[in-house]
Parts: structure tokens; sequence; C-alpha cells
């Protein structure tokens, strides 16, 4: 497959044409922003682990039933997605309180949230990305009923198979976002899942594990995005197979 002319960049990822129809490549860049674009800075090796994660997400959702773009890798940082017209919505699905609710709504942070709480935000920068609700979204034709019923159920099924993923690595899935698009009338989860669009908390320590710790200087960011992918997309099991196969302990054990 051959990359062409580049067809949209975003704060953290690009997108290109193909030589293939209906196919794009998502560049995932090493740049990080925060607050609207008021914090922006370059980490070396931060698109790599976000496209990894997201491809590992990815497959772990299709084959448990949800639709994604995703199709391949061609390398690190670049990943094969189906082409989608995407929805201009941003839907995040809270289990804890934390973050913008904990600011705008007398939650205390770490608060549970059962059932989960789906907060839907209309995708527009110059806008501030607003809150809508289901009237506005039909009044602004950016989906219909029936649709936003089968993103509202993707959403909840993607929290359920995600929060069960990162809790086997000990990790809490505190809320995360997620954009979908569509091709014909099929509806695909889009974008990315990864450490800058979920927040994950370490469930002995607290510590957060995500793009909080770049937001608020909580220490050093490329070090902990590492440490979370290599625990995210870890093998269950690999560790123990790991030590079995190292030459000197697999000696110590036999003799
Ligand atoms: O900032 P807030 O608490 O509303 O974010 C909720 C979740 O959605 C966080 O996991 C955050 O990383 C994610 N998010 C995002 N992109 C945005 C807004 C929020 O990935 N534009």
């Amino acid at each position: 497959m051959k990359q062409k002319k580049l067809l949209y960049t975003g704060k953290a990822k690009s997108v290109y044409l193909t030589d293939v129809k209906g196919k794009l490549i998502v560049e995932f860049r090493d740049d990080i922003t925060a607050f609207d674009g008021g914090k922006k800075d370059t980490l070396k090796n931060k698109g790599s682990y976000n496209a990894g994660v997201s491809a590992f997400v990815f497959s772990c959702l299709e084959k448990n039933g949800v639709k994604t773009h995703f199709l391949e890798m061609l390398d690190k940082k670049r990943m094969v997605v189906r082409e989608l017209s995407m929805i201009p919505l941003e839907v995040i699905v809270r289990n804890l309180a934390a973050g913008s609710i904990v600011r705008n709504y007398p939650f205390k942070e770490g608060t549970p949230l059962k059932p989960p709480v789906i907060v839907i935000d209309y995708k527009d920068d110059s806008r501030h990305d607003p809150m809508l609700n289901d009237e506005l979204i039909v009044a602004l034709k950016i989906a219909t009923p029936a649709e936003l019923k089968k993103i509202k159920t993707a959403a909840l099924k993607i929290n359920t198979l995600l929060s069960g993923l990162l809790v086997k690595q000990g990790i809490t899935l505190v809320d995360f976002k997620l954009e979908f698009g569509r091709q014909g009338k099929t509806i695909y989860l889009g974008d990315e899942i990864s450490m800058d669009s979920m927040r994950l908390w370490d469930k002995k320590t607290g510590e957060s594990l995500d793009k909080d710790v770049y937001r608020f200087n909580k220490g050093d960011v490329m070090a902990t995005y590492n440490r979370v992918a290599a625990r995210i997309t870890k093998k269950p099991g690999a560790a123990a197979k790991k030590t079995v196969a190292d030459p000197k302990k697999a000696k110590t054990k036999t003799r």
C-alpha cells in the first residue's frame, strides 16, 4: 500500500489517502497537547506507544464483536484504517468522577458512577467542544435517534470490555473518549483508544497512568506511557514464560 496525499492534520495524528479505495493511513505523531491546544510538546516515541495501545485495544474489541476502523499496522506509528465519514461527537464514558465533571458539578473525585455516565460533546474546537444532549444532536442533524441509540449501546459495551481488559493489568478505567463514523449505514468506532483518550489509575496506588501526567506535570510522561503501554499490551502469562525462558534461571531451576 502506498501513502498518498495528506488529508487532515489533527493535534496528534495525521490522516493520509492511500492508493487503495476506502482505506486511509493514520499516523500517530509524537505531538502532545492539552487544554484546547494551550499546552503543546513533542515527546519522542509517544506516537508509537499510543498507536500500539490503540491497535491492541481495537483488535480485542473486534474479537468481541465491536466494529472498528482498524485494519492493520504498517509500522509502529502508522495504522491502516477503513475510511469513515466521521460523526462530530466526543462520546465520553465515565466510571468514576474525575476531570471536568468534578470541576463542573458537585462530585467528589473518585466517586463511583453506577451505572456509568455517558457525556456527549460536540467536536468543535472553535466552540470549545460544548456538551450536547439527545435532542440537540438530532436537531443539529448530527445523528438520528436510531444512530444515537447504537452509539450509546456500543460505548457501554466497549466500556465493559475495556474495563475488564485493564483491570486484569491492575488498572482502573476511570473514563475515556470515543469517536464514531459511518461507512454506508454501518457505524464503526474510529479515532484512537490510548493514554491520550483514557483516564487510567493504578488500582493499588491510585497513580495517574495517562495524559493527566502531562496535563498536571505529575511526572515523566514518556516513562509512564512506556510502562502503561507494556502493561496493557502484555499477553496474559507472558511474564511467567519469560522467566522460564531465561537460560540462567532455567539452569538454576533444573539443578
Ligand atoms: O476532561 P474530561 O474529564 O472531560 O475528559 C474525560 C475523558 O475524555 C478523559 O479520559 C480525556 O482524556 C478524554 N478526552 C479526550 N479528548 C477530549 C476531551 C476528553 O480524549 N477532547
